[in-house]
């Protein structure tokens, strides 16, 4: 981790998410819900700016992969053809004495509670499942049952011929989709780390057979690679492999993104070799064709599957957490985020020196001539150092400042984030100078 010790950080970035509107507790104003989490007008920035670069570099830098947005809603059927509705549980155990519900397989000691410390006091475990079910329609009868979806990854292979025969691939070939899954999980917390609703990114990665093990190295170092490239250190990224014992039974290979959150190395991302399992189930649920018939070898087959699953909340959360970064300067404290530009929510600040009428005008002819290629904040209240600060705990990499000399010289102060170094530009150039620098 950065400077800031580790043992408050936590504290320290859900203090900062709250005050500047990166995330604020759900419904807060009716006592909290809790485990939910809203993102405010920053932290909506933000994770766009995560999914984005996730898109970027999973589809549009890729002529193999196409993207997907596929129903929440969805019925049983294609939970039962999938193994969710029988598999997708969770081992619940209740402390007999102090009342308090844990995740067995989350325990660090299985016979001692956490919360009162008494021994041997749990329930046997009972397998709870972790999906929403609710509705569809005004009568509630078990024909009307629907599921919200726990991952984004079965829309892949329910609309796999659909997008195989729209787009005109063929494997090896991907498809992308990013959206909203829900779990109803036992122990929610650790801040976004763990929520009931939350966003994936995730890839299906369709391959000949025996190309499978290619792939699944090719997309372990690629996806380690993503985060490496958007500015989490080394030493806090790793790779870890499943042990046999971890495997779901359809998975011949499975290992993890992971990251050092302050409590210890916890999960990003898995990526799995699933073999044929997901299209074999569907095939076989459905009645549907869902294989590939390869006119050059005129064979057909079904596809393997590789899996890059990724959290897009809980990425997010890494990603403030590894940027978060304090320093003494003139003898205070300053707090910034040195985010990815890529990430970063605004990119740069509009700052006029003061509110005086003068200055509006230039400051604002500044701003729009900026919007149309970035992210602006715009902020004329206060001094300017405590404006310059706020930016820096947002992590917009460039302030510009618009001050009395302007009216002369046609030029602003553009001062950058991690230096705090501070140039003269003429107003004219002042898009140009910026691209070039946040590209
Ligand atoms: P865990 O073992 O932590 O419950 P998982 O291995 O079941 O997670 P996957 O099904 O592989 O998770 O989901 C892929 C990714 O989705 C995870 O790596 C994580 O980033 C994200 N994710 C899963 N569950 C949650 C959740 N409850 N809150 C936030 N993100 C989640």
């Amino acid at each position: 981790m950065p400077e800031a010790s580790t043992n408050d950080l936590m504290e320290k970035i859900v203090n900062l998410s709250k005050r500047r509107g990166f995330v604020f507790p759900s419904a807060e104003i009716y006592g909290g819900f809790r485990s939910t989490y809203d993102y405010g007008p920053i932290g909506v920035l933000l994770l766009r700016n995560v999914k984005e670069a996730w898109w970027r570099s999973m589809v549009q830098l890729r002529d193999d992969v196409v993207g997907l947005d596929a129903a929440i809603l969805s019925p049983p059927a294609i939970w039962e053809a999938s193994g969710h509705l029988a598999n997708f549980t969770d081992p619940l155990v209740d402390c007999k004495v102090c009342r308090e519900r844990f995740r067995l397989d989350k325990l660090d000691d299985p016979h001692t509670c956490p919360t009162c410390g008494s021994e041997d006091s749990f329930t046997e475990a009972r397998q709870f499942n972790l999906m929403f079910k609710t509705h569809a329609g005004p009568i509630a009868d078990a024909g009307a049952e629907v599921y919200l979806r726990p991952e984004t990854a079965q829309g892949m292979f329910v609309d796999f011929a659909n997008v195989l025969q729209a787009s005109r691939k063929k494997p090896p070939f991907g498809i992308a989709q990013i959206g909203k899954s829900f779990r109803n999980e036992i122990t929610p917390g650790n801040f976004v780390f763990r929520t009931r609703e939350f966003e994936q990114m995730e890839m299906e990665y369709f391959v000949p057979p025996d190309e499978a093990d290619k792939w699944y190295e090719y997309w372990c170092n690629e996806r380690r690679q993503w985060y490496l490239d958007l500015g989490i250190p080394e030493e806090e990224l790793r790779l870890r492999p499943h042990d046999a014992d971890e495997l779901s039974h359809y998975s011949s290979g499975t290992s993890d993104v992971e990251f050092l959150f302050p409590w210890g190395w916890d999960e990003l991302e898995g990526i799995a070799n699933r073999g044929d399992y997901d299209l074999t189930q569907h095939m076989k649920a459905s009645g549907e064709k869902l294989d590939y018939f390869d006119q050059a070898s005129n064979t057909r087959y079904v596809p393997h599957v590789i899996e890059p699953a990724a959290g897009a909340t809980r990425t997010m959360m890494a990603f403030l957490l590894a940027a978060y970064d304090e320093e003494e300067v003139r003898g205070e404290t300053r707090v910034v985020l040195r985010l990815h530009h890529r990430l970063a929510p605004y990119k740069v600040a509009v700052l006029p020196l003061s509110k005086k009428d003068e200055l509006t005008p230039v400051a604002r002819d500044v701003l729009h001539r900026l919007q149309p290629h970035f992210m602006c904040d715009y902020d004329e209240t206060q001094a300017i150092g405590r404006r310059y600060r706020r930016q820096d705990e947002l992590g917009t990499p460039y302030c510009v400042t618009v001050d009395f000399e302007s009216l002369d010289d046609a030029a602003v102060t553009v001062r950058e984030r991690d230096s705090m170094e501070q140039d003269r530009v003429a107003i004219d150039d002042v898009v140009g100078y910026l691209r070039e620098r946040l590209a």
